[in-house]
């Protein structure tokens, strides 16, 4: 099963891919997190990357879909992924496609997220991330049992840098103007699926089953 997230920041993608890659045991794929875990190592693409990041702007087309392409194939994910934050632009998006004609695969489902703006900021500004497995929190809406440690590992909760209020207007900015195209782009294909996202964790369930099945 392979499926692709669009969204703006803090729509809840990385929430809904983390429960649906334990469902179909297939791997959660985020772009911003590879590009996170670029930055950290130092490498070539890392050093690149850094400073569109940390600004909230995009990564060129260029370096993400290299990085992509290889990232796609690794073993695990031959039977199927979640593409969380990619494409994020029409040139992603056209390249993806050429990956998949390449393959001879297909992607069975194109999710729409999208929140209020006000949901969004209130969402990023309480997001927590264990910094060593990745898990999200929210100091209000998900908390960890033990201030700041995270339930499944006992890991550090930290705020992502790029959550900053500045930060996030500028990401959302981005969203609207870049990757929101996208929306028409594949409605055009129809092969988008909207997923109300101003939703709570417990309300997500019974809605994927639904369009999932
Ligand atoms: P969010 O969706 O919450 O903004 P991500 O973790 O998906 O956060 O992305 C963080 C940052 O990584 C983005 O603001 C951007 O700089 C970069 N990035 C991630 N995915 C892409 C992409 N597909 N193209 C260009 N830049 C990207
Ligand atoms: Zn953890």
């Amino acid at each position: 099963m392979r499926f692709i997230f669009i969204g703006p920041p803090g729509a809840g993608k990385g929430t809904v891919a983390k429960i649906l890659s334990r469902r179909f045991s297939i791997p959660h794929i985020s772009t911003g997190d590879l590009l996170r875990a670029h930055i950290q190592q130092k490498s070539e693409l890392g050093r690149q990357a850094a400073a569109f990041v940390d600004q909230g702007k995009l990564v060129p087309d260029a370096l993400v879909i290299e990085m992509v392409r290889t990232r796609l194939k690794e073993p695990d994910a031959s039977q199927g992924y979640i593409l969380d934050g990619f494409p994020r632009t029409v040139e992603q998006a056209e390249a993806l496609g050429k990956i998949l004609r390449d393959e001879g695969m297909v992607v069975e489902h194109i999710l729409n997220f999208d929140a209020s703006n006000a949901k969004i900021i209130e969402r990023l500004s309480g997001r927590r991330i264990c910094s060593k497995c990745g898990e999200i929190y929210h100091v209000r809406n998900i908390p960890p049992k033990k201030e700041g440690l995270c339930d499944r590992c006992g890991g550090e909760l930290i705020q992502r840098k790029d959550d900053s209020e500045d930060t996030v207007r500028r990401r959302l900015e981005v969203y609207r103007r870049e990757t929101a195209p996208l929306i028409d782009y594949y409605n055009r294909m129809r092969l988008l699926k909207d997923l109300p996202a101003d939703l709570e964790v417990a309300e997500l369930n019974p809605i994927l089953d639904q369009l999932v099945k």
